[in-house]
């Protein structure tokens, strides 16, 4: 009696204090704003599924991916044995063999993966001593996250040993035994005298028991806290397409300021992000930023958002209830994410693709550029002239309006003006396109194919605009929304079965972000469009050109649209003999230009574009393939950087195509 007594006290004071420390992390979602993450629960449930019950994401590093599963399923499963304990302290005597049919296979498996655990658990500690990946030792990673570890895995190893133990003592000592247990039954044999076993038995119960609540309470004060969130943050994951930002209000002129300075202006599922991180580093390891030297790392972004969502909550509770706390003179921008980071960023979603539990970095970081942007004019010089170019020329570049249909003369193409009956396709030339004279001959190239192929098409001449996607990712979404509302007004006035660009920035915000401002079309990527072509017989390749390739994938085509098959397919038919980089397909390594960082100097570190150039030139190629203007102006930079212009040419999938056929 005492004993249940004694349990029942530890038991409810232990769920109390759990309870308050889950109580007070939802008090700090709570300093969030609103988002609604509860929709489509079906897709919702999928996601987990997946992502956290299939470690879909953790499966792409296989060895450590491995280990991950069988620590998290091994979780799910023993979490039976530690109810079983749990009701064998109010009820002694209780074990699960009350299941009847089901105790026998539950018990194997509760075995099993107990050992494998145990195995797991210390690979891990091994892992962290002596193999420790290099993304931990990024200069923000401490000591204090090795110990964290450390202390979890050995808490780890006890349950699992007081589990085994526990189990095999009462086997010892009742000398029933357990259909199931085997390994238990096995190690009863170490338990000489039923009294010893006996003793020996209450001695593992309670550190089962108490290492189990123990590890409880520690949870919500660990990186470990992701074992409780992780989960719930996969849940919680955006549901709209990859490529799509946020549309921020402008409308509302009583709000002071627009974006994000501090992390009262984040959603309260940014906040979560910010919680449920598990701390790996898997995010920075791929940042091309942080890979180049320059002073981003994704993981501390969203680490930094953690801590000051833990700092900021109580000061907010106190202030509400009356008490006297100084609001701290501190904010999110600034004091803990410095504007050099937040420009560093090229918005190639590496660090999102490659995050275990889905936490979205980009649009936090975009969030912050808006309010630096709109809010106090703080963005880098460079950025002056390419906002003023863009709100008059419609262009980054300073070339006048007049002149974007230039590059077309003589090649006998209609506009849409000139085509009011309507067109099969609209070919989105984009600003490179039109202006850039490298550029100029993919599309070029683009037009010599679809008249090949007997497309019926048009373009948009002097009524095109820059679509807004630089705009938008460095923060000026004024000027962007005003870019997307006039292009939506021009493009539905006039009629067209779809939409084909070059440029993968263009086609992202065309087919993602087009719909905010009432513009929902059928748009394809130059690139999949060619290969429809190719596979109807429409284009036929007759010149197979076999030249060592080695395509880069741009982030814009890949990660945000899973665009990777189409363009390797043309190069292959085109007759090219395809050499990947290690880093491709949705690991691709970036250019380094998106997210207006085209515009921008890059004066810190090595540059992106020559780290890219060198993974590329390191296979020895005659041809580095893209499907994008950036990416072809970056590589070709590189090129040049590397003094190998004799050796090795940088093409549109476009032009190699265009090169090939008839
Ligand atoms: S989007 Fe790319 S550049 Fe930006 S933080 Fe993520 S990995 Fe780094
Ligand atoms: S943000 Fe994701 S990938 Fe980065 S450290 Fe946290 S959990 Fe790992």
């Amino acid at each position: 009696m005492i004993r249940i007594l004694v349990f029942g006290l530890i038991l409810l004071s232990a769920l109390a204090l759990f309870t308050h420390s889950m109580t007070g992390l939802i008090k700090t979602l709570a300093i969030g704003k609103k988002d609604d993450r509860f929709d489509h629960i079906g897709a919702r449930l999928r996601n987990v599924l997946m992502v956290a019950f299939g470690q879909s994401k953790l499966l792409r590093e296989p060895l450590a991916g491995l280990m991950h599963f069988f620590l998290f399923w091994g979780f799910v499963i023993l979490l039976t044995a530690v109810l079983e304990a749990m009701i064998e302290g109010l009820l002694p005597g209780f074990t699960l063999e009350v299941l009847g049919a089901f105790f026998p296979p539950l018990a194997v498996l509760q075995e099993a993966v107990g050992v494998l655990v145990i195995l797991s658990a210390l690979a891990a500690l091994a892992r962290w001593y002596w193999f420790s990946p290099k993304r931990y030792f990024g200069p923000e990673v401490t000591g204090h996250v090795r110990l964290d570890a450390t202390l979890i895995l050995g808490l780890i190893l006890l349950i699992m040993i007081a589990m085994f133990g526990g189990n095999a003592a009462r086997i010892a000592f009742t000398g029933h035994l357990q259909q199931g247990r085997l390994l238990s039954r096995a190690l009863s044999g170490l338990f000489p005298s039923a009294s010893g076993a006996h003793a020996w038995f209450e001695i593992f119960w309670w550190i089962h028991i108490l290492v189990v609540l123990a590890f409880l309470n520690y949870l919500p004060h660990s990186k470990h806290l992701h074992v409780l969130t992780s989960v719930p943050n996969v849940f919680f994951s955006s549901l709209r397409p990859r490529g799509e930002l946020a549309k921020l209000s402008l409308e509302d002129e009583s709000v002071e300021k627009f974006g994000v300075d501090d992390v009262r202006d984040l959603t309260w599922k940014q906040l979560l992000d910010g919680f449920a991180c598990t701390d790996c580093g898997r995010c920075t390891s791929v940042c091309p930023a942080h890979a180049t030297g320059k002073p981003l790392s994704p993981r501390k972004i969203i680490m930094n958002i953690r801590e000051r969502a833990a700092e900021l909550t109580p000061i907010l509770l106190a202030a509400a209830e009356g008490g006297n706390h100084a609001i701290l003179k501190h904010r999110l921008l600034d004091h803990f994410v410095t504007e050099p980071e937040l420009w560093a960023c090229t918005t190639c979603r590496a660090c999102m693709e490659e995050c275990p539990v889905t936490i979205e970095h980009v649009p936090a970081i975009v969030d912050m550029r808006r309010y630096l942007v709109l809010t106090e004019s703080r963005f880098p010089s460079e950025l002056t002239t390419t906002f003023k170019n863009l709100e008059t020329n419609y262009t980054p570049w300073a070339f006048s309006h007049e002149t974007r249909a230039d590059w077309a003369k003589g090649l006998d193409i209609k506009t849409m003006a000139e085509m009011q009956d309507g067109v099969d396709v609209l070919f989105w030339v984009g600003c490179a396109g039109a202006y850039d004279k490298r550029y100029e001959k993919v599309s070029r190239a683009m037009v010599k194919l679809l008249k090949s192929a007997g497309v019926e098409f048009a373009f948009l001449g002097t009524e095109e605009k820059c679509t807004g996607d630089l705009a938008r990712r460095s923060g000026n979404e004024y000027l962007a929304q005003i870019l997307m509302t006039e292009n939506v007004e021009t493009l539905n006035q006039y009629r067209f079965k779809r939409i084909v660009a070059t440029c993968p920035h263009c086609f992202n915000t065309i087919k993602n972000e087009f719909p905010q401002f009432g513009g929902e079309y059928a748009v394809v990527p130059h690139t999949v469009l060619l290969q429809e072509l190719i596979q109807t017989g429409k284009l036929r390749i007759s010149k197979h050109a076999k030249a060592r390739t080695t395509y880069h994938d741009s982030c814009y085509l890949g990660r945000y649209n899973g665009v990777y098959r189409a363009p390797r397919d043309l190069l292959a038919r085109s007759g090219a003999n395809l050499a990947e980089m290690a880093r491709s397909r949705d690991r691709g390594f970036c250019c380094g230009a998106g997210g207006a960082r085209m515009f921008m100097e890059e004066t810190v570190g090595k540059r992106v574009n020559i780290e890219r150039t060198v993974e590329a030139l390191a296979l020895h190629p005659e041809t580095i393939a893209t499907a994008c203007p950036f990416c072809l102006t970056m590589l070709t930079d590189g090129v040049k950087a590397n003094d190998a212009e004799e050796k090795v040419q940088v093409r549109d999938v476009a032009e190699v195509l265009a090169d090939a056929i008839v």
